[in-house]
């Protein structure tokens, strides 16, 4: 089916109005009519060609909801009209040990939802910055909050999921000290997440203007980390700290905080290496320095469950497609608490 989408041809192009196509449903597939769909900073570091081999015509996109508009005849479970979602995956091989364990966001063929392998028009995954998508029921995800939060469950997908999977992997729990750096759209997630888990949490942000509002995501306290003397402050001090931020800098100044065993995970993707970390700063307190990819379908699952039961939502500034070109700006100078969700509506208006 023909339908409207906004997207690139080029790395050097803005965003613009597109024409593509979906594959009618086949028996595993669900058809869903998007409602909304977030902004992720990765959404232009693809779209920008920043991680290399992007591929063209480019439509971003992995935080997905909508409602169910048609099933191919094998799926089980879902009616039309369900409130679903998709996240950053839409395919994996479905029979490694990966994709056994639940956890397609590390098999070797994980398809993501822009950018990926598909026998699909253009060859290519096209993502959620359209009206519809056409995905296989494995990487469905059911929303069970009221549908008014709708648009601020989008993020979810994977905001959420990438925050959410490191803080469980980790135990992050009551009675621990927990970092978030970078309160972005992963970041502000982070906050909440850890929150809910009964951390003690500690934000980190080189916004100023970011100190109050960051207390009000669930931060117990709040670090400006450009201030050295508030950063020492916390040296030798954290079980886990939660690193989102999206450019290099340097990862010693958080590496320090750590007690004995803690552990910095990364979850920001520059597009340029962090310069390598010292390694006293590691050896010094047995610290670890690691990284985490998005999360599997059931844990994105249990994620967006957890958060139905605990009230949790991303907060959000809604735009039109045709705003996203500026809304990469300002996301790119820090400017949006926290996250832009696109009415998908308006890509018909
Ligand atoms: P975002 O909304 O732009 O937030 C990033 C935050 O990092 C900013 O709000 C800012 O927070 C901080 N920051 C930005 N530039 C900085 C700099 N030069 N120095 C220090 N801090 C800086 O981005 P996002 O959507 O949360 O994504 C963050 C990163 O995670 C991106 O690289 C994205 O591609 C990546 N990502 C990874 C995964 C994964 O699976 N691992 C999944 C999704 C996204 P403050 O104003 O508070 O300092
Ligand atoms: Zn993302």
């Amino acid at each position: 089916m023909n339908i409207k989408a906004y997207g690139a041809l080029a790395a050097e192009q803005p965003l613009k109005p597109l024409d593509i196509i979906r594959r009618a449903p086949s028996a595993y597939d669900v058809q869903i009519d998007i409602a909304y769909c977030g902004v992720c900073h990765s959404d232009v570091h693809q779209v920008r060609s920043e991680w290399a081999g992007t591929l063209y015509p480019c439509v971003p996109g992995h935080e997905i909801v909508g409602r169910v508009s048609a099933l191919g005849g094998q799926v089980s479970g879902l009616q039309i009209g369900d409130l679903v979602g998709v996240g950053c995956i839409v395919d994996s091989c479905q029979s490694c040990a990966d994709c056994g364990d639940g956890l397609e966001n590390y098999c070797d063929h994980m398809v993501g939802t822009y950018n990926g392998p598909t026998s699909d028009s253009p060859g290519h995954t096209l993502g959620g910055y359209s009206q519809q998508i056409v995905v296989h029921e494995r990487y469905v995800l059911r929303i069970r909050h009221p549908e008014s939060q709708l648009a601020a469950v989008a993020p979810l997908l994977c905001a959420g999921i990438t925050t959410y999977s490191p803080l469980r992997h980790w135990q992050v729990g009551p009675g621990q000290k927990v970092g978030v750096v970078g309160i972005g759209g992963l970041g502000h997630m982070g906050l909440k997440l850890a929150h809910a888990m009964g951390a003690h949490v500690v934000a980190f942000t080189t916004s100023e203007s970011k100190r109050d509002a960051a207390k009000a995501l669930g931060a117990d306290e709040v670090v400006v980390s450009r201030n050295a003397d508030e950063m020492a402050a916390h040296a030798k001090s954290f079980d886990f700290i939660l690193n989102t931020v999206a450019a290099p800098h340097d990862l010693n100044a958080f590496l320090v905080l750590l007690k004995r065993d803690g552990t910095m995970t990364l979850v920001g993707a520059p597009a340029t290496p962090h310069p390598s970390p010292q390694v006293f700063s590691l050896i010094t307190k047995r610290r670890s320095l690691a990284g985490s990819m998005i999360g599997g379908i059931p844990e994105t699952q249990e994620m967006l469950d957890f958060c139905a039961s605990h009230g949790i939502v991303a907060d959000i500034e809604m735009i039109r497609a045709d705003e996203v070109n500026t809304a990469y700006e300002r996301m790119i100078k820090g400017d949006v608490k926290y996250r832009f969700v696109i009415d998908c509506a308006s890509l018909t208006a």
